[in-house]
């Protein structure tokens, strides 16, 4: 029998330190389309120091766009709860599958390769599309990049939907990552988790790597709006804000970093919709994202939001590995 992962997040404040002064609802996505305050942070942090137990559809509404973590006085860890809460859950049909896929897992032989220095691990949408994954080791050094046999896609996928995750499996996941000087990584959750999986490693997103490049942020333009992929970025929203400034005062580029548009069309999806199991809006969020904005360009860090940019304007969109003049298609 294999061991399961608790939740890393141990020594964090909780339900019990919220003070109701919803600076949360300011951020939240769910509350920006609900009104519903069940389905908030102070929402469900009230019911739980009453006594009441936190209904599913609350704990399947939040996104985990990180957005409110930051905001929060009380430093309530928002995310960690709420996947606490999915394991908890009444199991689902979902969860099921995956808990028995991540328990197959643990039994398969650690992939091995020689260590590049870096290596990227890609999301399943920047998978999907080999050229712009080309372009991207292109710009992040070639010869001295790898792009990883794992990407962990099924820890993240279990770790959103609540299904345990064998010690062994991660472990698994983990073990060719220590070999790297450093870790860049296209999607938010599982940085967040890295991060505390590997505390001493180097760990990036793929959003802050690729737009420190030169040839990158050269070709950013003053009228471009840059979609920052909110999961990345609020997992060390203190260091990173500075980079985006900087970006922001060299390029004149405008961000999404406003009050509830934070979240973009890939990130305000919430379980079930992220699952399949419910019909999404991109549209209304991607028209939310976009409104009053006065610009000729969408640059974007995850793939995922492009389609839904594209669906309701015709501003061209371009993921940031298609801004460098420098590199031929690939
Ligand atoms: S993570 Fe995002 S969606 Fe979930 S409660 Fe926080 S702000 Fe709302
Ligand atoms: S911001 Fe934090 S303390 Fe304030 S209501 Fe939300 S969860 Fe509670």
């Amino acid at each position: 029998m294999f061991g399961f992962i608790k939740n890393a997040f141990t020594s964090r404040r909780d339900h019990a330190d919220c003070s109701g002064c919803s600076l949360c609802l300011l951020v939240c996505p769910v509350w920006r389309q609900s009104r519903d305050i069940s389905l908030t942070p102070h929402g469900r942090a009230k019911a739980m120091q009453h006594g009441d137990a936190v209904d599913a559809a609350s704990v399947e509404s939040c996104t985990l766009c990180m957005a409110c973590e930051p905001v929060c006085p009380e430093k309530i860890d928002q995310v960690g709860m709420i996947l606490d809460l999915r394991r908890l859950q009444a199991p689902t049909s979902a969860r099921d599958e995956l808990q028995a896929h991540m328990t197959g897992l643990a039994s398969r032989p650690v992939a091995s390769r020689p260590a590049a220095s870096t290596t990227l691990l890609p999301d399943s949408a920047l998978r999907a599309h080999p050229d712009t994954l080309a372009r991207v080791t292109i710009l992040l050094g070639d010869k001295n990049i790898s792009v990883a046999d794992d990407d962990g896609s099924d820890i993240s996928q279990a770790l959103e939907v609540g299904a345990d995750i064998p010690a062994q499996c991660l472990e698994q996941f983990l073990t060719p990552l220590r070999l790297h000087k450093k870790i860049i990584v296209a999607d938010g959750l599982l940085l967040r988790h890295l991060k505390l999986w590997l505390p001493k490693a180097r760990i990036a997103s793929l959003g802050e790597a690729l737009s420190g490049h030169a040839e990158v942020r050269r070709s950013l333009r003053t009228t471009d709006l840059y979609v920052i992929e909110p999961r990345a970025y609020h997992s060390d929203y203190q260091r990173l804000v500075k980079h985006y400034d900087r970006l922001r005062v060299n390029h004149g580029c405008a961000f999404n970093l406003d009050l509830q548009r934070i979240a973009i069309p890939a990130t305000a999806r919430n379980l079930s919709q992220r699952l399949g199991l419910a019909a999404h809006d991109d549209e209304a969020h991607a028209r939310w994202v976009l409104h009053g904005r006065s610009i000729t360009r969408i640059v974007v860090e995850s793939l995922e939001d492009r389609a839904a940019f594209e669906k309701v304007s015709d501003i061209p969109v371009v993921h940031l590995a298609e801004l460098a003049d420098g590199i031929s298609d690939v």
